[in-house]
């Protein structure tokens, strides 16, 4: 198989990370959750009580900072670790998720990510998800997607999810987060949340899953093939 880059960016709670790690798993890629990047940062500056309007302090904890990824070999997912600490149910909770975009829209914190995401992703063969990657992070990326769906029908699947892990949250605080991140995402000056001309738009609120992932590995499968037959008439 071909190697591309697929950016999939949207709004908070489309199903942007569950669709992106199916794409992955059916191309055989390597998926990166870029939000989940941001929800690391954003723990690793409340557990070191850092005040986000000072630089000095901001610049002091990223230099302090590493985040990976590890497979979980029981339940065959991918989780997140901070400075070599399993932190993949932490920040997934409510109180990060009331904090990222702002901690997300500090200049200094998208410099220092995006970077780390250049590097992760520079052989291609990755499946990346986030708000920025179609047009800050891989502006040249081969497929780029942007994925939206109705407030009520991301809230109602983003309890659901919660729910699965044990947290009891009511739909009015979710739809609120949502809607608020959205905002932050969207109007903010660095690398706003915005969808590039050159991606394909899907709105999931009437698809099932497993069409919103076809129709992207579908999409992502003619790209690779045109890839090919070009390499081979320039060989
Ligand atoms: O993807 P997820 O909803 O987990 O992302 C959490 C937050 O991280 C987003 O609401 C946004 O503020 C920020 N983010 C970002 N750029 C990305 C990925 C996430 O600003 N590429």
């Amino acid at each position: 198989m071909g190697k591309i880059v697929i950016a999939i960016d949207g709004y908070s709670g489309c199903g942007k990370s569950s669709t992106a790690k199916a794409v992955a798993k059916d191309l055989g890629y390597t998926y990166i959750d870029s939000g989940a990047m941001y929800r690391a940062v954003t723990l690793h500056f409340l557990n070191n009580f850092v005040t986000l309007t000072n630089p000095h302090e901001i610049e002091k904890a990223l230099k302090s900072l590493e985040i990976t990824f590890h497979l979980n070999p029981e339940t065959g997912k991918q989780e997140t670790y901070l400075n070599g600490l399993n932190v993949e149910r932490e920040i997934r909770k409510m109180n990060i998720s009331s904090k990222v975009s702002e901690v997300a829209a500090i200049k200094d914190v998208r410099k220092e990510l995006v970077a780390q995401q250049q590097r992760l992703g520079k052989n291609k063969a990755v499946v990346m998800d986030g708000r920025d990657i179609g047009s800050v992070v891989f502006p040249n990326a081969e497929l780029k997607v942007f994925m939206s769906a109705d407030l009520l029908t991301r809230a109602e699947r983003r309890q659901q999810e919660l729910l699965e892990k044990g947290d009891i949250v009511d739909l009015e605080e979710i739809k609120n987060n949502l809607s608020e991140r959205d905002r932050i995402d969207s109007s903010r000056k660095e690398s706003p949340l915005i969808k590039v001309s050159d991606a394909i738009e899907i709105d999931t609120s009437n698809l099932t899953f497993d069409e919103q992932v076809a129709q992207i590995v579908n999409k992502a499968k003619q790209i690779i093939e045109k890839e090919k037959s070009y390499a081979g008439n320039h060989r």
